[in-house]
């Protein structure tokens, strides 16, 4: 997997900025994909393309952008918290500036009028002190207006701009030439600008603050590393920091200590809580051999183990890395909103031009004023921040959700596409059952004695990963089969076919251990068996059948216990309104008993992988929205041909980067709680959206002064200010409503 790399984009105001920086990426060669977030203001890189060329590529278009690195956490908290304060400062001091106008102005009338003795000079003073003050806490503002106007676009700072600029150059145009405007046209701007600047700032800083808790999530991900470990070499204990740790390093873990990178333990053993991963309540305990992963909390034991990836490998760091790139990336809905918030500046201006020229002409006296404030007051209330706010901010808070669940989504479309579902297929082995199966029964036929027949077929199976063959080795080890050296069996020509069993050569015998279609593919006869067979299957275990040259030998049978939650999540499954069905490989009747005992209805059974396949591409051709859970390698083919694939219980492996969700929990509660989070945040980004439209549908109209005419309604520009403020404030609120979903 290419590492994507990100940059915080330090000049971005609107959602039309999205597009634009997308659209500047596009073509560069080394660039596969360039994806802006707007609720954060990163930028997402995949491709070899250089920091300078991306960098350089931004400010060509009016962005400063700056590489942000993740492992130097305290740095990007650092600058996090500067800009906070910035913002605040900036907001702050327009906001009394504008105040002490407004007031004076307003309420008391202490500031002489232009025609009184030094009326004009203390105006002049007070409209420099406005531009000051314009220029203090929105200049970033005037710059990217005067730098996009360079280029004959625009963007939400040439609609602020604009808006403030032309209050200010009139209200000083009044200073200058008052003889020339009529009395009543005497009212003065300059704190309306500088309000409107504040208010600007306010919403500024509150989608900083916002941002701030959106990455909680990775913050707290990241945060589960210790800085520190111990490492043994030589019988010494040192302590060093993780940077330092390599592949290879035997590392102690103390009572109470943090996993600090992926090993295998090789000394010693404990109870961990894994939890903060997995969202599995339960310690686990582990042995010699067994796997920790980084982040996970050892309980009260003490052991030693052997580092196997660090740095970058560990399973933590490749979850943060999927989370990142999943808050950046866009689900279908979002990439539309970019693309009305590309358009929506150049159509607001055209709005306010309109605006201005009807009022000019149509409008009481003085006219021009009248077209100048409605102007300004279009401009004002339809900045697109509310627009470019809602998807990602929903996102970020909804996928970061699903992370502290143990639940990772892997991207906007799969989160889109799993809050749509309308068919779940489950696979049987490891995803209903516990994928912990054990022999239960054997028989034998022909002659052949059961222990004989065992002992050879764990010699083959012992070549064979799938779990029906390890449940096979280890009762084979259990009876003590296998332990003596002098008669270990040798195994030759080995052949595994997926989906039906294998064959080898063991002593100059010819073995076929597998499934019922196996065996009547190699023709060989079962029919002794019949009758234990019907009692496997409806005890709801597993057949394998073993055929010694060419003659059924015997019959194993091996069972895998039901999940404890796989029939209530079900059922919740159904309640959410979506058909549940099962799919395995296994013997029609065990299916049908396993199907029975956890409410599935309908089941596809003796499937081969590559027809697991065919069966999700069949129910998507009746027009299903259909999902597979499956444990992610085995069910490969079909959990990519899903909708949406889940690969289950891969807490401990590295299939994270397979599949669409994955569940680190080995529980089918996990799909339900996606499902029921996925929905959460579709439903969440309609709101916004919706939310967002209606305000300016209803917003535009009113500050252009259709209700004039009837009610003698007229914004004032201010106002126009605070509900833009207000209408961001709204979606960032909304989009934290998310949070505290159950
Ligand atoms: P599932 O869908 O239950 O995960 P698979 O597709 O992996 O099942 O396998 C389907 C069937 O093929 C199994 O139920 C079993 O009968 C048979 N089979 C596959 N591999 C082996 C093996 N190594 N030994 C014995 N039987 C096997
Ligand atoms: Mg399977």
């Amino acid at each position: 997997m290419i590492e994507p790399k990100y940059y915080q984009i330090e000049n971005m105001h609107c959602g039309s900025c999205v597009a634009k920086i997308e659209a500047s990426l596009k073509d560069i060669p080394n660039i596969n994909q360039a994806s802006v977030n707007f609720a954060d203001h990163s930028l997402m890189i995949i491709g070899s393309a250089s920091d300078d060329l991306v960098i350089n590529t931004l400010s060509q278009v009016g962005y400063r952008a700056t590489l942000k690195t993740f492992t130097n956490n305290n740095e990007n908290f650092n600058q996090e918290t500067a800009f906070l304060g910035k913002s605040a400062q900036k907001f702050i001091v327009a906001l009394i500036i504008g105040l002490l106008l407004m007031i004076s102005d307003y309420i008391y009338p202490y500031i002489p009028a232009l025609d009184a003795q030094y009326g004009q000079i203390t105006w002049l003073v007070i409209g420099f002190i406005s531009l000051f003050v314009m220029l203090f806490s929105g200049g970033d503002i005037f710059l990217g207006a005067w730098k996009t106007l360079l280029k004959g676009t625009a963007n939400m700072d040439s609609l602020i701009a604009l808006g403030t600029g032309a209050a200010w150059i009139y209200s000083m145009l009044v200073v200058l030439f008052y003889q020339y405007f009529p009395t009543i046209a005497h009212g003065m701007y300059f704190d309306t600008a500088v309000f409107i600047i504040a208010l600007v700032k306010l919403g500024s800083w509150l989608e900083a603050r916002a941002r701030g808790k959106t990455s909680a999530a990775i913050q707290r991900l990241i945060g589960l590393q210790p800085k520190t470990a111990i490492v043994v070499q030589n019988k010494q204990e040192t302590e060093i920091p993780i940077t330092a740790i390599k592949a290879g390093m035997l590392i102690r873990i103390r009572p109470g200590a943090k996993i600090p990178v992926d090993g295998i333990i090789i000394e010693g053993e404990s109870a961990i809580d894994q939890s903060m991963l997995t969202g599995e309540a339960m310690p686990v305990t582990k042995h010699v051999n067994d796997e920790v992963i980084t982040g996970t909390l050892n309980k009260s034991g003490s052991f030693i183990f052997k580092a196997t990836q660090v740095g970058g490998e560990t399973t933590l760091a490749k979850i943060i890395n999927l989370v990142k790139q999943a808050q950046n990336s866009k689900p279908q809905i979002g990439r539309l909103v970019d693309k009305i918030a590309a358009v929506f500046v150049p159509i607001v201006l055209a709005i306010a031009v309109s605006t201005a020229i009807i009022w000019y002409f149509v409008g009481p006296t003085p006219s021009y004023l009248y077209a100048l404030i409605t102007a300004i007051t279009v401009l004002v209330i339809a900045c697109p921040c509310a627009l470019g706010l809602g998807t990602p901010m929903s996102l970020m808070v909804g996928i970061g959700k699903a992370a502290e669940n143990g639940i990772l989504i892997r991207n906007g479309n799969a989160l889109q596409s799993a809050g749509e579902l309308s068919t779940i297929v489950l696979d049987k082995t490891g995803t209903i059952t516990k994928g912990l199966p054990e022999v239960t029964q054997m028989f034998s036929y022909h002659g052949f004695i059961a222990a004989d027949i065992l002992k050879l077929a764990a010699a083959a199976e012992k070549n064979s990963e799938h779990p029906l063959a390890e449940a096979i080795v280890k009762y084979a080890n259990t009876l003590h089969l296998s332990d003596k050296n002098e008669d270990v069996i040798i195994i030759s020509n080995f052949k595994n076919f997926p989906g039906k069993g294998v064959i080898a050569d063991a002593a100059n015998q010819t073995l076929i251990v597998g499934n019922k279609t196996f065996m009547l593919e190699h023709k060989i006869n079962i029919e002794v068996a019949t009758p234990d067979l019907k009692m496997i299957t409806t005890d709801a275990a597993t057949p394998a059948f073993i055929a010694i040259d060419g003659t059924l030998a015997g019959l194993i049978a091996i069972a895998d216990p039901i999940k404890d939650d796989s029939k209530l999540a079900i059922q919740q499954l159904q309640q959410l309104g979506i058909e549940v069905l099962m799919l395995t490989g296994d013997h029609v009747d065990t299916a049908k008993v396993i199907a029975a005992q956890v409410g599935v209805n309908d089941f596809f059974a003796e499937c081969l992988p590559d027809e697991k396949h065919t069966v999700i591409k069949n129910l998507q051709q009746k027009n299903k929205i259909v999902a597979m859970v499956g444990d992610g390698i085995n069910d490969a083919p079909a959990l990519a041909q899903a909708n949406v694939g889940f690969a289950i219980g891969a807490g401990t492996d590295v299939a994270i980067e397979s599949a669409d969700v994955t569940l680190m929990a080995n529980s089918l509660q996990g799909v339900v709680h996606a499902i029921r989070i996925s929905k959460a945040t579709m439903r969440n980004i309609k709101q916004n959206l919706f939310g967002a439209f209606i305000y300016n549908v209803i917003g535009i109209p009113i500050a252009a002064g259709v209700l004039y005419p009837f009610f003698g309604i007229l914004l004032h520009p201010v106002i126009a200010a605070a509900a833009m403020a207000a209408s961001s404030l709204t979606i960032v609120m909304n989009a934290n409503r998310l949070r505290y979903l159950h």
